[in-house]
């Protein structure tokens, strides 16, 4: 299934029985998102009513990992080679001049809650959010474009509250900073579910995730540009929202409920000022949930292709690598490999450990082992692992400053060796098997 735009993918949802339309108004305040939380990891949804401003609300519609495989069109256990081999391919964007979303545009007297149903999530939120809203913005020096995720949130009529941490738009903003000028930004609001990923790969600063997103899908990404700032951006957005980051204002920004499933703490942060709101006919506004599956996969699956990526280039024994969603989809790092020397799974460990400053604690296992079976897991560090020599630590490195449990974004790291001797699993770690027990039926 290759769609281009949000809607074409909801009608494939429904189509396969994967979505539910909610008819009956539900609020904004809390109800949506007890609905979604309700529905996550079984169907996606469409909320045709609610009490604020009226327009169709989608949610999960990113919810089970075997749809982003069904979105890349493989099965899904090629998901990760594929996502791995096609984020290599850079596909540059398609210009065109017409998008649907330049249906309706409103450049003054924006009040953002008059225009989109904006959802308050969980109960210690500091207000309304669009909580996946993608950033789509140049660099001040190069040009280079970056699309990523920010969480915003609802201020005043026309000024959204960012959090945004020290990756590539940060540095945007500080250049454009050092220049005395606002970076303008367009945040693109209801997306595919390939676009949506491709925002969460870990490039390097100055690659364009729209060509990558092009590289994902096969095929360039139409982007046209938006009308405030003349960005490019897809043109299958049913929301374009422009504006800018001035570089000396702060506001109050959350508290907001966030991945790891804990309130990130209000601060005096960066904000986005609207100059200007550009729609589809019938918009469909997208909404997560934080912490929800659409979250945690979306961060999760192209994190895994970028660390199985390096993990090869560091150990090429590694054959499969997963973040899993009891981790939060971020903190936790189960690394397979099949081992041809000893000493690559410590090597594999490391690797993982500095691939990204999210990956917190991380278990090499052998090719045995279902590393998507966490019960599995749990037996390789039960029988095949020892603390006093499979386990290393790591104080004082880069960590996720939305652990809890780190301080200011600096973490310990552990390493955990479950793999068993090499050449043991023929002989003292030969595991126990029942002839006949496979094909076996009663
Ligand atoms: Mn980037």
């Amino acid at each position: 299934m290759n769609a281009h735009d949000l809607k074409t993918w909801l009608t494939h949802l429904d189509e396969r029985g994967s979505l539910k339309r909610v008819s009956r108004s539900v609020s904004l305040r809390h109800e949506l998102a007890a609905f979604s939380h309700k529905a996550d990891g079984q169907t996606a949804l469409l909320f045709e009513r609610t009490d604020g401003a009226p327009m169709l609300v989608a949610a999960n519609i990113a919810c089970k990992r075997e749809w982003y495989a069904d979105a890349m069109g493989v099965a899904p256990g090629e998901l990760l080679t594929e996502v791995q081999r096609r984020q290599e391919v850079k596909i540059k964007p398609n210009v065109v001049t017409d998008a649907p979303f330049l249906h309706t545009v409103i450049a003054k007297d924006i009040d953002v809650q008059k225009i989109l149903p904006l959802p308050t999530y969980h109960e210690l939120d500091g207000g309304p959010y669009i909580s996946a809203g993608v950033f789509i913005a140049q660099d001040p020096d190069t040009g280079a474009g970056n699309v990523s995720i920010h969480r915003m949130h609802a201020l005043e009529p026309d000024l959204f509250g960012l959090l945004v941490l020290p990756r590539h738009l940060k540095g945007m903003i500080r250049r454009a900073a050092e220049r005395g000028e606002a970076l303008k930004a367009a945040v693109c609001v209801g997306l595919d579910p390939l676009l949506l990923m491709a925002s969460q790969l870990v490039l390097a600063p100055g690659e364009d995730e729209l060509e990558a997103a092009g590289g994902l899908r096969g095929s360039s990404v139409d982007v046209a540009p938006a009308p405030w700032s003349g960005i490019p951006v897809p043109a299958g957005a049913e929301i374009v929202i422009e504006g800018e980051i001035p570089p000396d204002e702060r506001k109050r920004e959350g508290p907001f409920g966030e991945f790891p499933r804990y309130y990130s703490p209000a601060g005096e942060r960066e904000v986005f000022r609207v100059k200007s709101i550009a729609m589809r006919e019938e918009p469909v506004f997208y909404s997560i949930v934080a912490a929800g599956y659409d979250h945690l996969l979306m961060g999760a699956v192209p994190r895994e292709a970028g660390l199985l990526r390096d993990l090869q280039k560091a150990v090429p024994a590694v054959t499969d690598v997963v973040l899993p969603l009891s981790g939060a989809g971020r903190f936790h790092c189960a690394v397979q490999i099949r081992k041809t020397n000893e000493g690559e799974a410590k090597s594999a460990l490391m690797a993982a450990l500095a691939a990204h400053y999210d990956v917190k604690h991380a278990i090499c296992v052998d090719h045995d082992i279902d590393i998507h079976n966490p019960a599995q897991v749990d037996w390789a560090l039960a029988t095949r692992f020892q603390a006093d020599k499979d386990l290393f630590v790591v104080p004082g490195a880069w960590g996720s400053r939305l652990d809890p449990s780190a301080q200011d974004g600096v973490t310990t790291k552990m390493g955990l060796d479950a793999t068993a001797p090499l050449g043991g699993l023929d002989g003292h770690f030969r595991s126990l098997r029942i002839p006949g027990a496979e094909e076996a039926e009663l």
